[in-house]
């Protein structure tokens, strides 16, 4: 954690990396609970991008009507591949210290703390995170805003595909974001009933996968939804059906959801979720603590360095995995 002194009057805020459902919510918290404390709040768009190129724009708390159900980011998103410098990252110290800018919210991914973390720790700029992905993949918050929302948009299709694969008496190979992580795909294997769930952590193979649907045919199932991350590689499902054809001889039909899954109005969840953390972000903020993200434990808020939340690893659950397997029979 960090500690500063100086009294702050005009609060930056950005989002950065991929975008989420979630995201407007929290800016809009931030803006109108900063303007109660007579803070003035600037955003910056594009995320480290609008740092480098001053694109700052200012934020009234009137300004921020009829944005809290909508999805995406008004302050747009961006990725700077050239913040990894610690030169770049000095140009964008300068510009926020010459356009007055005391400290910042950052509402992002892992990457997008790490950039933020290198802010305080080289320049001295307080800042907080807010975890804004839909892949709930960080670590010290039980949540991120945006994920709520994309595990109810893949349900969604999920439920779709199943009336066709019922009607059918189909395999359907249903892919899912998540390229480290394997959060949507667990919580929307069990929650959507999946006979097999793949994730980039989970070791199971295309065997098991086989024996398993093979099992519940001669149990009398007659249609299968198998959820897939997407892994490192995008189109893990058309390797997956074409390697369980080749095992077994079953086809299988394949569905990517892709990016629909981070567009969409946010979920009450993502909405409540996102308005609680940007007001403990303020609030963090006033009291002179910073280097700190706003993470949940429970339905409790709780600060969490953010050296800690971007030097460790969070796990997706096993557990759910383990249970939509004993329940798929
Ligand atoms: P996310 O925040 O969703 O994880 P990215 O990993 O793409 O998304 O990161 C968003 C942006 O954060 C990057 O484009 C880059 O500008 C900045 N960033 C990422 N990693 C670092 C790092 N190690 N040091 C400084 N800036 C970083």
């Amino acid at each position: 954690m960090g500690k500063f002194q100086t009294q702050i009057r005009k609060l930056g805020i950005y989002t950065s990396g991929g975008d989420a459902p979630g995201m407007n919510a929290a800016i809009r918290a931030v803006v109108r609970i900063a303007a109660s404390k007579n803070l003035e709040t600037v955003g910056i768009l594009s995320g480290y991008l609008g740092m480098l190129d001053k694109q700052f724009i200012e934020l009234s708390p009137r300004g921020m009507g009829n944005i809290i159900q909508r999805g995406g980011t008004i302050l747009k998103t961006g990725r700077a591949p050239d913040f990894h410098k610690p030169e770049v990252r000095k140009v964008a110290a300068e510009n926020l210290k010459q356009a007055g800018i005391d400290a910042l919210v950052c509402i992002g991914g892992d990457g997008s703390f790490r950039g933020a973390h290198a802010l305080w720790e080289e320049h001295r700029i307080p800042v907080i995170g807010i975890p804004g992905t839909i892949d709930n993949d960080i670590y010290g918050t039980d949540r991120t805003v945006g994920f709520d929302t994309a595990v109810n948009t893949a349900l969604d299709a999920i439920d779709k595909i199943r009336d066709t694969a019922d009607s059918h008496d189909r395999l359907f190979i249903v892919e899912v974001m998540g390229r480290n992580s394997g959060f949507i795909a667990a919580w929307v294997g069990l929650a959507g009933g999946a006979e097999e769930i793949f994730t980039p952590e989970v070791n199971t193979t295309v065997d098991k996968a086989v024996d398993r649907i093979r099992e519940a045919q001669k149990r009398g199932k007659k249609s299968s939804i198998i959820i897939t991350a997407e892994g490192q590689k995008p189109g893990r499902a058309y390797d997956l059906a074409d390697a369980i054809r080749k095992k077994s001889g079953l086809d299988a039909k394949v569905c990517i959801l892709g990016h629909q899954q981070r567009g969409g109005s946010p979920t009450a969840n993502d909405r409540i979720l996102a308005s609680r953390m940007a007001g403990a972000a303020v609030e963090t903020l006033l009291k002179g603590d910073c280097d700190l993200m706003v993470g949940t434990e429970g339905n409790q808020l709780v600060l969490v360095p953010l050296e800690e939340a971007i030097s460790h690893e969070k796990k997706t659950p096993l557990d759910y995995i383990h249970l939509a397997n004993q329940l798929a029979t």
